[in-house]
């Protein structure tokens, strides 16, 4: 969505999802639209979707009232109840037959973020990539927790992605990082087993 709307949109369907969350969202958002050129998902479908995913209590928010208002279907919430409940099932219980994500628009920030850049390996580099990156770019080698191990296996670790990119998405990840110290992680299955025992 473009800048501002995911906030002007949720606020119209009476959300009380906190501005710092509405924010951090859009500002995911735009790196995904920005970073999609240097993505190095590859369309890997699902091999970043792991089952438990940590996610913060706002995006489980707005799952909750999607589901209310019948954005997400019975039946998506129905299937993914009995994905959780399944111990073979290794991926997230909202992954699709064809791999495609459920709750697409609802999906929490980190899934919005993967694939758009990670953590440099040297901490100076972080640090410069999120005050002054400049036209500075750097190599996919150099680079920590860069989408999933799947992805990884794809990338030639000698192609480049701009440091502004990175700058982004390690801003995002710190901030979801501390998000997670100071609420704690909230785990996707246990969102999905412990809510809508009503549908
Ligand atoms: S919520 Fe969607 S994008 Fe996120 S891990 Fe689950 S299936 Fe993948």
């Amino acid at each position: 969505m473009a800048g501002g709307l995911c906030s002007t949109f949720c606020r119209l369907l009476g959300m009380v999802l906190n501005d710092s969350y509405l924010q951090l969202r859009q500002q995911t958002l735009d790196l995904n639209d920005e970073g999609r050129a240097y993505c190095v998902c590859h369309s890997i479908k699902g091999g970043c979707c792991v089952p438990d995913l940590s996610m913060l209590p706002e995006d489980q928010q707005l799952i909750r009232e999607a589901v209310e208002r019948g954005d997400i279907s019975a039946a998506t919430v129905r299937r993914a109840q009995a994905r959780a409940a399944d111990e073979s099932v290794d991926r997230c219980p909202f992954l699709g037959d064809e791999y495609e994500c459920t709750i697409y628009p609802y999906r929490p920030v980190v899934c919005i973020q993967h694939g758009n850049g990670g953590l440099p390996k040297d901490k100076a580099t972080a640090l410069r990539a999120m005050e002054r990156p400049g036209k500075r770019t750097i190599r996919l080698r150099d680079i920590e927790q860069f989408s999933c191990t799947a992805c990884g296996e794809r990338n030639d670790d000698n192609d480049r992605i701009p440091l502004s990119v990175v700058g982004k998405s390690v801003a995002i990840l710190v901030t979801i990082q501390n998000a997670e110290q100071h609420y704690g992680k909230h785990r996707m299955n246990d969102f999905i087993a412990e809510h809508f025992s009503e549908i």
